[in-house]
């Protein structure tokens, strides 16, 4: 045969298309043609492959070799089609006669010697395989531990392409010594190490009932960091589709080595104050990487002193934040990736950081006082409906050691508020107090009668704006479900209102 086939995926953000490899070779001066939009990475297969055969004993034809990939129209990116080509080389070589059709897709990056190295974004273009029927695939040996959660696609991992051939020639699968990748196990982090911070506690129970963005404001060193990396743990573990689409996310980022692609916890991601907007967002030039939105999916993005970001960062959280989804377009194509994510962003109060209100040690101008949060454009605090202020931990409260609730107490009531609003939304298109429509808030989402005319007062008093009222009455709900009210009563409407204040004590 001068003529072989074998098939992979090809991935565009994580939705997965399955390409044709196709091998031809025929007489001629020796050559080597690669065909169908090869980025830098895998133009450089042509060595990778060359080598790895000689080392596993096979030839490379000295004849002229033609690689098409097809579509030919999409962008093909990366390495792992260095293990396909390999295989239709032998294939069409005819040093494999019998082959073995137990699978259907094949992907992996070949080393010199011809080991078989780990790919990025194995998760996703195996997803995108089992939804298109097909029933095991080669991967790497080291990829397997992402593939776990799948269901119907078998995987069936290789160390080096000297077994992929005894497995086609024979149908031997080796017994493949697993190299679990080396899981970097974060420290576990609970809110009873939190000494004191009664109200900025509560405002985390708050902003987890319902997923609603939050503004940490207080002093340098006073714990909010400390507070926000605690959030996961309240909040509900990730569902079983959530923790596929989170680890399909990661796969692709390649940063499963922090994250295990089996975890329920929610993701926390907490990019510098300097990072790029390329980095929040997503982008790169050749493959378009997830950015720190679409790594917080589902989970939290924390950003300390977030006036200090550059001119943009900041700008650039308002697409995913209204559509939950971030677009990116790329001279390789326009990907869409998932970036629903619980905002948290804390801020000193002033440049200095320590003005607290009353004025002790803080030397800064009122003016510079009143300029410096807005460098937080409108746009996005419109869309925070928690201000918390964090103090440090008094002395009493230091020396008394008394520690605060454990995560796991609080979960149970997130929890719970949380299967009370899933039930009244039923239907409705949305789970969250934060996404109750502002017309709805008007109408069958009213407050209490004393509720309401508390929050109408305020609004004729030219204290609340229109959009206040809705956020106020967003969080009211929240506070309703906790507490069991069928409805915000006058008490939890209060409350709320002292929340968006950033004085609630
Ligand atoms: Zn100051």
């Amino acid at each position: 045969m001068t003529l072989a086939r074998t098939q992979s995926i090809a991935l565009v953000g994580l939705h997965g298309e399955l390409v044709d490899v196709e091998v031809d070779i025929s007489d001629g001066l020796p050559g080597y043609s690669l065909l169908g939009l090869p980025d830098a990475a895998l133009m450089e297969s042509k060595e990778r492959v060359r080598s790895a055969l000689h080392n596993s004993g096979a030839q490379w034809p000295n004849k002229r070799v033609t690689v098409s990939l097809s579509p030919a129209w999409l962008h093909k990116s990366g390495s792992g089609f260095d293990l396909p080509i390999a295989v239709a080389l032998l294939i069409a070589q005819g040093v494999v006669t019998k082959v073995n059709h137990d699978f259907q897709v094949i992907m992996g990056e070949l080393s010199l010697d011809g080991s078989i190295k780990p790919i990025r974004g194995v998760l996703p273009a195996l997803i995108a395989a089992q939804e298109l029927g097909i029933e095991s695939a080669i991967i790497p040996a080291e990829n397997l531990a992402e593939t776990r959660g799948l269901t119907r696609l078998k995987p069936i991992p290789f160390a080096h392409l000297s077994q992929v051939l005894q497995y086609l020639e024979e149908g031997v699968i080796p017994d493949v010594e697993l190299k679990q990748p080396v899981l970097h196990v974060p420290e576990i982090k609970d809110l009873s190490e939190v000494v004191g911070q009664r109200s900025a506690r509560f405002a985390l129970e708050i902003a987890a009932i319902g997923g609603h963005h939050l503004l940490f404001l207080g002093p340098p060193g006073t714990g909010k960091t400390m507070l926000a990396e605690r959030i996961p743990t309240i909040m509900p573990p990730l569902s079983i589709d959530e923790t596929l689409e989170v680890g399909a996310i990661h796969s692709v980022a390649g940063s499963l080595g922090t994250r295990g692609a089996l975890s329920t916890t929610p993701p926390f991601v907490a990019p510098h104050h300097t990072t790029t907007t390329v980095a929040m967002i997503g982008g790169g030039s050749h493959i378009v990487r997830p950015g720190a939105v679409s790594l917080a999916h589902a989970g939290v993005l924390f950003i300390d002193e977030a006036p200090e970001c550059a001119h943009g960062v900041l700008d650039s959280l308002r697409q995913p934040l209204e559509s939950g989804t971030v677009t990116i377009s790329r001279a390789v194509g326009t990907v869409t990736y998932p970036a629903k994510f619980l905002l948290v962003l804390a801020a000193n109060p002033c440049p200095c950081g320590k003005f607290n209100g009353r004025g002790r040690s803080c030397t800064c101008s009122s003016l510079q006082i009143r300029n410096y949060l807005k460098k937080l454009s409108g746009p996005l605090l419109d869309r925070i409906d928690i201000r918390a202020f964090v103090e440090a931990p008094t002395r009493v409260e230091m020396a008394s050691e008394v520690h605060g609730e454990s995560s796991a107490i609080v979960r149970e009531r997130v929890l719970a508020a949380r299967n009370i609003a899933s039930e009244r939304f039923q239907g409705l298109g949305w789970a969250l107090n934060s996404e109750i429509p502002s017309s709805q808030l008007r109408g069958p989402f009213k407050a209490e009668r004393a509720g309401m005319s508390f929050l109408h007062a305020e609004l004729d008093a030219e204290r609340l704006s229109a959009r206040g009222f809705h956020k106020v009455l967003r969080v009211a709900w929240s506070l309703a479900d906790l507490h069991r009210n069928p409805r915000p009563t006058l008490n939890d409407v209060e409350s709320a209102y002292l929340l968006r204040e950033g004085t609630f004590l």
